[in-house]
């Protein structure tokens, strides 16, 4: 059975403060541990968390500023000094392979992992019989990517109607569930009547950004929205290259996802109290994430 559960490791925009690090989420699903950005501390969020960073199986880097990146290194070093005998998968902008290169050039350094960075934009860049998952540039000050996560469709056996066939406990069940048409004692039993379609979850996640039509087809329909939210739209005058809180709820709400969860917040504020309220204000399921704060989807 998919299970999804996703931990927010980094919460804080630019600087870590005392209640928040700044930005990096791990999503655990079956065998695939995602980790999405790596800011400085991850390591440490994570044993807080109660996960060993020897779960992390793909890397996936939104862009190249010090909050999202700074604590790759530090990862690659522990993954080498604790036995990680898998194939580190890195993902990352356009860019991303000269920017590592020497950040990792910038010390005493030799992998004792094997890993492999892919350069991704626009398109699909890995599949498995459970989900997807999909990159799509969006406009900041540098080259950046939201990710998207979509779990696949799965055929159910409709038992009310197999049973009429007799058809219970059947190795043919499984043929159906992949989608063929069977014959059993004579019959021909067809995929649309004997199973119903469970409906894959969708999740975004929009780090840094400004607002832009685009992200409504991203995150078109998804279960959950993460999103960014660093600024009171008032404030916002200070840097357009982010989204406040009233953008994200307009967003979700264009877009018309069913829940949104706020993050990357501006260490200006000492009280988050405004920022939903603003939010709530245009999208009234929309909640603000902390530092290890868990859900299960
Ligand atoms: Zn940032
Ligand atoms: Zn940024």
């Amino acid at each position: 059975m998919f299970r999804m559960k996703i931990t927010f490791l980094g919460t804080s925009a630019m600087l870590p403060t005392k209640e928040r690090n700044p930005n990096a989420i791990f999503i655990s699903c079956n065998n695939e541990g995602i980790l999405i950005d790596c800011a400085e501390g991850t390591q440490r969020q994570l044993r807080y968390a109660g996960i060993s960073p020897t779960k992390v199986t793909k890397l996936l880097i939104t862009h190249w500023h010090g909050d999202h990146v700074l604590g790759i290194p530090g990862l690659m070093q522990s993954l080498g000094a604790s036995n990680y005998t898998k194939k580190l998968e890195i993902y990352g902008p356009k860019g991303s392979k000269n920017f590592f290169k020497n950040m990792m050039n910038g010390l005493a350094f030799k992998s004792r992992i094997k890993y492999e960075l892919k350069e991704i934009e626009n398109k699909k860049f890995f599949e498995n019989d459970d989900f997807y998952l999909e990159a799509e540039n969006v406009k900041h000050s540098i080259t950046c990517l939201s990710y998207n996560l979509i779990e696949k469709d799965k055929l159910k056996i409709n038992i009310d109607y197999t049973k009429k066939f007799n058809l219970i406990r059947h190795p043919l069940l499984g043929e159906l569930q992949r989608g063929k048409d069977i014959v059993y004692q004579g019959k021909k039993i067809k995929v649309k009547d004997a199973t119903i379609v469970k409906k894959g979850k969708k999740i975004s996640f929009i780090l840094d950004t400004y607002y832009d039509k685009k992200l409504v087809s991203i995150a078109k329909n998804a279960d959950l929205l993460i999103c960014e939210s660093t600024w009171i739209e008032r404030d916002k005058l200070i840097d357009k290259e982010h989204l406040s809180a009233k953008d994200s709820s307009l967003l979700a709400k264009r877009a018309k996802v069913k829940r949104l969860i706020l993050t990357h917040f501006s260490q200006r504020y000492k009280n988050l109290d405004e920022m939903l309220k603003e939010a709530k204000k245009e999208f009234n399921n929309v909640e603000l994430a902390q530092d290890l704060m868990n859900l299960e989807i």
